[in-house]
């Protein structure tokens, strides 16, 4: 078994799921935010992923990705409905997005959770060359930090949340709460979206394990796990290239005469979630048509709706909804040849989305709760022209770095249909404004400044950090 001083452990590899066993293999770009963060960064890195290779059945061997090694880990069809489908996201997935679907506490998915996690700690106890980091990944890996401790004591071990992580109150509902706590605090390095993340895990470490906790540090078992905020990062160099090449400004000029030349294109981009405030733009887009402040096709809405999940009954029922609901408003206000929604169930690839964000005139972003939201901070590194407008949840993670926006409290149909009128009406001085801002900070705080925070925190030597820059 060859060993690395470095080693990601995700639930998913990012790679094709079709790639040949021995044939090249593509970095596959996942419809979540993970893979595409950590893409460019590991390829040219010596170091190992450890993650599921998608579909049910043993390990695949698969080959290298440039200098990062690829280590497969096999869910069995059973595993995959309760560990993934079950536990990570009907349980957790909710709950941490402050339940606005209604979690499910199935207890027979607990075993399965526990038995994922311990597959995925116990790879990576193997390909960790002694004394190396392991880099822990997002919520459906919450027990791996302390399995892995327990193994290997020698590793520097950090763990990442990608999503939100709730108040106490939320938290507590959780029937297996003490077991997912004690497990994220195997790790070292506890790392979180924003600061209210750290600040819950503090509160709950003192109420639920009667630990010494500040909002940077937990002692627990004569350790100290040290926390805090990273927010996570695009890459803006590759999103401004794509959006300077040539066949992507004549992509987003025949986009604008295929919706015929409108005067407001509003876009959205999201996963197919209930976490992503989709319903709710809708409705507000449909209130503004009927009131008569908007007309279409004078004003369009483009709505790319990444098929997400479909195994997973909340989600077949949103897709059912959201259809119907995007069928109504065209029925109603559209016409031959002029729908007022354009809408997209498919995924894209970089270039077509750069296509659709140098398009659109306002990007509208309107989660009910979301970790980050990379969308908004990829329309922003895309728009080199300085111009478009961006609507975005107060409830985003992305808003607390891109406060210049144009924000909104999503749940408030009236403050939404206010602000929608009033990206779309803004100035073009105050739109260049607004986006000359927001583009130094996501310029300032890309993937690779993000990678180098967390990693130099990791291990304040600098040495792991300088390894992958
Ligand atoms: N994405 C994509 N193709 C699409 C739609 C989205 O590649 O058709 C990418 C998008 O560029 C972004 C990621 O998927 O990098 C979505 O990340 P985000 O943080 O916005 O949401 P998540 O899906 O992780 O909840």
């Amino acid at each position: 078994m060859r060993q690395s001083s470095l080693v990601v452990v995700a639930n998913r590899l990012p790679i094709d799921d079709n790639a040949p066993p021995d044939g090249v293999c593509e970095w596959r770009r996942s419809p979540g935010g993970l893979v595409g963060a950590l893409h460019d960064i590991l390829a040219h890195t010596p170091a190992t992923w450890v993650g599921w290779a998608g579909g049910a059945g043993p390990a695949p061997e698969l080959p290298d990705i440039g200098r990062l090694r690829i280590h497969a880990v096999g869910l069995s069809e059973a595993e995959l409905a309760d560990y993934y489908e079950g536990f990570a996201n009907s349980t957790l997935w909710p709950l941490y997005h402050d339940a606005v679907e209604q979690p499910v506490f199935d207890r027979s998915w607990w075993e399965a959770y526990q038995q994922a996690n311990r597959r995925f700690a116990d790879a990576a106890a193997e390909v960790a060359e002694p004394g190396a980091a392991v880099w822990v990944q997002d919520y459906h890996l919450q027990l791996v930090p302390a399995m892995l401790r327990e193994r290997r004591p020698d590793l520097l071990i950090g763990f990442f949340l990608h999503v939100p992580f709730p108040p106490p109150e939320l938290f507590m509902q959780l029937p297996r709460r003490t077991e997912l706590l004690r497990g994220m605090l195997g790790a070292d390095l506890v790392g979180f979206q924003r600061a209210q993340g750290a600040h819950n895990l503090a509160q709950l470490a003192r109420r639920l394990l009667g630990a010494k906790a500040t909002d940077r540090a937990i002692e627990l078992d004569g350790r100290t796990v040290r926390t805090g905020a990273f927010p996570v990062s695009i890459d803006v160099a590759e999103m401004q290239s794509l959006a300077a090449r040539p066949d992507v400004v004549r992509r987003a000029r025949q986009i604008r005469a295929d919706l015929g030349q409108p005067r407001h294109v509003l876009l959205s981009v999201d996963r197919l979630d209930y976490t992503k405030g989709i319903e709710h733009r809708l409705t507000a887009y449909s209130e503004l048509l009927r009131d008569g402040d908007v007309k279409a096709p004078d004003t369009v809405l483009v709505q790319v709706a990444v098929p997400s999940r479909e195994r997973v009954g909340h989600y077949r029922l949103l897709r059912d909804r959201i259809e119907r609901e995007v069928g109504r408003i065209n029925g109603e206000y559209g016409r031959v040849g002029g729908p007022a929604i354009h809408y997209l169930n498919q995924r894209f690839d970089r270039a077509e989305l750069a296509a659709l964000y140098l398009a659109a005139d306002v990007l509208v972003v309107t989660p009910l709760r979301d970790g980050m939201n990379l969308v908004a901070k990829e329309y922003v590194a895309a728009r080199t022209d300085g111009d478009g407008a961006l609507v975005l949840s107060e409830f985003a993670g992305a808003a607390v770095e891109l406060d210049e926006a144009f924000l909104v409290n999503p749940h408030d149909l009236d403050d939404l249909k206010a602000t929608l009128l009033a990206a779309m009406d803004a100035s073009a001085a105050e739109r260049s404004a607004r986006m000359a801002a927001m583009r130094r900070q996501v310029t300032r705080h890309d993937i690779r400044a993000f990678t180098r925070a967390y990693l130099r925190s990791l291990d304040d030597s600098g040495a792991l950090a300088a390894s992958v820059t």
